[in-house]
């Protein structure tokens, strides 16, 4: 079976073409600039990537851009579109509503709908792109939606809530979600392979490090506690966002820099973190070339964000009553061996020491931790993409699409 997989944003969309029954990546790309000009990126069949400026004044221009580079004689990995089975797409939010992927029909299409105001930049776009595929391709393909949110809805209501009046809850469904649940949930599953032990009987803490972070406390299996909140802007700090603050600086600063409470989240989310902090990059890349010359707020931004991975996987402990492994990913996560260095240190007493020789190793799957260690440290490379295809082939065989 190959599965077209769709990451659609406002301007962009990701695609992967993925055939199942090899695990192998046929082809990948990226349209960008949707209804301004058009540019499609794409890289399969050749060695050298395929770069072009294709008119896409909307998103259903741009699925039809890439299956037209995905059938290209010369650049094409399929001879037609029919050679696609189905196709599984990214969705941010799931509410309430979805607590596993599903196959998308006019209920779940009003379900996402619903879910708009919880995510008000990211499920509309994920909407088009279900549409325009729908438009391009026809109603009969099958097409999966995978939530980011999913795999979080197993935590207990005393680990999602906030300690707010409890009809902000009934009325706006306010509290926790989590996100990034399709990566913590595939790197959860290859840490119990890479442990050779069920995972129903683990007790795991997953860190995605990227430019957004977030940590999965996953207890036998099932994700008890996250970082990240009613938004993705709560818990760690990050690239640009602030991560967790005191609630009150939003009026303080709304006062005295004179800004609406929108202009101010928009600071928290774009302005700070690792940007606004070390004044230099929200790049972890920048920030460590930064750190060389000496730069000290460079180096406190780091520090505080350490600081903060190492707080959360302390309290996930406790909370778990102990842990197997903790496991890094994402861009961060699987190449900086000084985060994953600071965040470990002296955990020796909880059982946790990596070995600095391992720990020199980057984005490959590996055990660092030296070999005494009781608890397990791992780097697990992410893959969402293939968990979206994984989930999206079982959905379209369990109906019997396929
Ligand atoms: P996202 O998917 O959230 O956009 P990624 O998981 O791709 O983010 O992570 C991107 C970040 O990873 C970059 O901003 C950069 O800071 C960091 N990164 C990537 N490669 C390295 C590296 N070799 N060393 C340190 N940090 C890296």
């Amino acid at each position: 079976m190959k599965v077209l997989v769709i990451n659609a944003g406002s301007s962009s969309l990701k695609y992967q073409l993925i055939d199942m029954d090899t695990k192998a990546v046929l082809a990948k790309g990226l349209c960008e600039r949707i209804g301004i000009d058009g540019k499609l990126t794409h890289e399969g069949k050749k060695e050298e990537k395929y770069k072009a400026d294709v008119p896409m004044q909307t998103h259903a221009e741009a699925i039809k851009a890439v299956i037209d580079i995905l059938t290209d004689k010369e650049w094409g990995v399929i001879d037609s579109m029919a050679e696609i089975n189905a196709v599984g797409h990214r969705v941010v939010h799931g509410g309430e509503y979805f607590a596993d992927s599903v196959l998308i029909t006019e209920k779940v299409i009003k379900a996402i709908e619903d879910c708009i105001p919880l995510a008000p930049l990211h499920n509309p776009p994920n909407l088009i792109g279900i549409r325009a595929c729908e438009d391009v391709m026809g109603k009969g393909i099958p097409q999966v939606a995978v939530f980011d949110t999913a795999f979080h809805q197993s935590m207990p209501q005393a680990h999602y809530m906030y300690a707010l009046p409890y009809e902000y809850y009934e009325k706006y469904k306010i509290r926790r979600y989590g996100f990034h649940g399709t990566s913590h949930k595939y790197v959860s599953q290859q840490a119990a392979e890479m442990l050779g032990r069920p995972i129903e009987e683990l007790k795991l803490i997953t860190c995605h490090l990227g430019n957004g972070s977030s940590i999965a406390a996953i207890d036998h299996g099932k994700s008890v506690d996250t970082s990240m909140g009613f938004t993705p802007l709560d818990g760690l700090p990050m690239g640009t966002r602030a991560g967790n603050i005191d609630p009150a600086i939003i009026e303080f600063l709304s006062e005295h820099e004179n800004l609406s409470a929108k202009e101010v989240i928009d600071i928290l989310n774009k302005k700070s973190g690792m940007l606004g902090v070390s004044g230099v990059s929200s790049d972890f890349r920048d920030l460590d070339v930064a750190i060389n010359e000496g730069n000290q707020r460079a180096t406190l931004a780091k520090a505080m964000f350490n600081l903060s991975v190492k707080k959360i996987i302390g309290s996930y402990i406790a909370e778990m009553g102990g842990v197997d492994a903790i496991v890094f990913t994402a861009g961060v996560g699987e190449n900086d061996r000084s985060v994953r260095w600071d965040v470990c240190e002296h955990m020796e007493y909880l059982g946790v020491k990596i070995d600095p020789e391992k720990n020199k190793y980057r984005g490959k799957q590996m055990d660092i931790s030296i070999d005494w260690a009781r608890v397990r440290v791992l780097v697990i490379p992410t893959n969402e993409e293939l968990v979206i295809a994984q989930d999206t082939e079982r959905l379209v065989k369990e109906a019997g699409k396929a």
